[in-house]
């Protein structure tokens, strides 16, 4: 049974997915993983017949900790200050929050993923955490030795677990509070030395972490959530968070999913204050938004990714076009037993609803070559058609995959797949063995050839002259792209314009 089917399989009726970020910095693809993961279980949930809702909270009331690499370090003023009160960095947003929130706004619908959207601090706002605020005052000795008692975290004194935002600095990390008489508390701030007296109440204040997340899980209802291993670790806030939930707010915690780090081929696991990572909004730009769905359906959460931004990318959009052939019964899986596992992974991977019929599929390395040599779409079809690609049925994925292609390459791809057709003919002096390979394939080259075609009159050209075919190529790589080496040489030239290909041939033969 797929990873999602089985939680959906294990809770009841009615369910609430709920996932989260802190958007103190870029939002990276791993924190893709945690949408996706929520939103494929929310989808297994209804698909199940149950009931579900799915939310994503932008945990905007927590403060700046740390001014990412990449930003100006005056910033750092303002450390310690909540996210949805900090400036943006580029100015352009109405908030540091907001400028990562706002681009992973877009890469959610873009990947299909229609969560509700909660901004923390308005739940804040509105007054929803105030009964909860209230309670974690009164039994704040119970959540002392809880927390003491699971993480080992030594609790000082009188501990009220409550942070309220400095009214003279603005700080909402270093003030404590010392004494309250509800909704008032009286507190001091470390950073300023002020020492005040507020109303604790819709948004004057916020729970630590460890306190603020089983009271979400109270305010939303949340019954599975999937979150980072960090969070399960032994001692970690899943462990505090079940306790306080039952003990202190005398609700159950939520069904875990906990997933694994995506790490970033050759460079570890992505942190954003560290500025290792892949934006979302890239991530999704430059895969076709089916395959980064598949990226993550198919692995277990548990499974620990390494996403390749080069030659794996391919490779991954290869694979996702042979579970599609899986699932429309033109191949067969390798392990049938897991067919049924295949087909789900299809389906999860759609951004919309499943193709009624197996979509047209070109390999996508002869995209990534077409969308170099090509202007636009109706070039790419023409030549597409000429390389005898039966283009009547469902081609829709093929708008989605030209503009992957061309984001990848002009951001991401390596050089060894830069295509680029020499504008005159390079200079090389041919001798009278290349001019005979040249001229067979000139006389031979005709208007219906098809890449295998070309490809064979090659073989033969090569064989009666140069007899080393990659003599025989490197001299057509150079010939064509000024260069040793290039896509294969039957779909390159079954790319070109004909006649194109024969006047380029003809500067080499006479
Ligand atoms: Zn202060």
């Amino acid at each position: 049974m797929h990873w999602a089917d089985v939680v959906a399989s294990r809770v009841g009726d009615d369910q609430v997915i709920s996932t989260a970020i802190s958007p103190s910095g870029e939002i990276h693809v791993g924190n893709m993983r945690e949408v996706l993961t929520g939103e494929m279980v929310f989808r297994a949930v209804r698909r199940a017949g149950k009931n579900a809702r799915f939310y994503y909270e932008a945990d905007d009331m927590d403060p700046l900790r740390k001014v990412p690499a990449g930003i100006d370090p005056s910033f750092s003023k303002y450390i310690g200050v909540p996210l949805y009160k900090t400036p943006s960095p580029d100015g352009k947003h109405t908030s540091w929050s907001n400028q990562f929130i706002d681009p992973f706004v877009e890469t959610l619908d873009l990947v299909g993923a229609k969560p509700e959207f909660l901004y923390t601090h308005e739940l804040y706002e509105k007054g929803l955490f105030n009964d909860l605020i209230r309670v974690a005052l009164e039994k704040r000795k119970l959540i002392g030795e809880i927390l003491k008692e699971v993480s080992g975290k030594e609790i000082q004194g009188d501990y009220f677990p409550l942070n309220v935002i400095c009214e003279k600095c603005g700080r909402i990390d270093k003030t404590m509070v010392e004494s309250y008489e509800w909704p008032d508390v009286s507190y001091r701030c470390n950073a300023c030395s002020y020492e005040g007296n507020r109303d604790a109440r819709n948004g004057a204040s916020k729970l630590p972490w460890r306190v603020e997340w089983p009271a979400k899980w109270v305010i939303l209802g949340v019954t599975i959530e999937p979150f980072g291993k960090d969070h399960a670790a032994a001692g970690g806030s899943y462990d505090t968070g079940k306790r306080i939930a039952k003990e202190v707010f005398g609700v159950e915690p939520p069904f875990p999913v906990v997933y694994e780090w995506i790490h970033l081929k050759g460079m570890g696991a992505m942190h954003s204050s560290k500025g290792i990572l892949i934006r979302a909004i890239d991530m999704v730009k430059m895969v076709p938004p089916e395959v980064l769905r598949f990226f993550i359906a198919k692995n277990n959460p548990e499974r620990h990714l390494e996403i390749d931004t080069g030659r794996g990318l391919i490779s991954l959009v290869n694979e996702y076009d042979q579970y599609e052939r899986i699932y429309f019964g033109k191949e067969d899986a390798s392990d049938r037993e897991k067919k049924e596992d295949f087909r789900r992974m299809y389906e999860l991977s759609q951004r919309e609803g499943i193709p009624s019929s197996m979509p047209v599929q070109v390999p996508y390395n002869h995209i990534i070559n077409l969308v170099q040599i090509k202007k636009n779409k109706d070039e790419i079809v023409q030549a597409l058609k000429w390389s005898g690609y039966d283009l009547s049925g469902d081609h829709s994925s093929l708008d989605g995959r030209i503009r992957a292609a061309r984001f990848w390459l002009e951001n991401f791809a390596p050089p060894e797949f830069i295509t680029k057709i020499a504008d005159t003919p390079p200079k090389i002096d041919v001798d009278e063995i290349q001019k005979s390979f040249l001229t067979q394939l000139l006389d031979r080259f005709t208007e219906n050839m098809t890449p295998d075609d070309v490809n064979r009159l090659i073989h033969d050209a090569c064989a009666d002259t140069l007899k080393d075919h990659k003599k025989c190529f490197t001299l057509l790589y150079n010939i064509f792209l000024g260069q040793d080496t290039g896509p294969r040489v039957g779909f390159l030239l079954t790319s070109l314009d004909r006649d194109f290909v024969r006047n380029r041939l003809s500067n080499y033969t006479k």
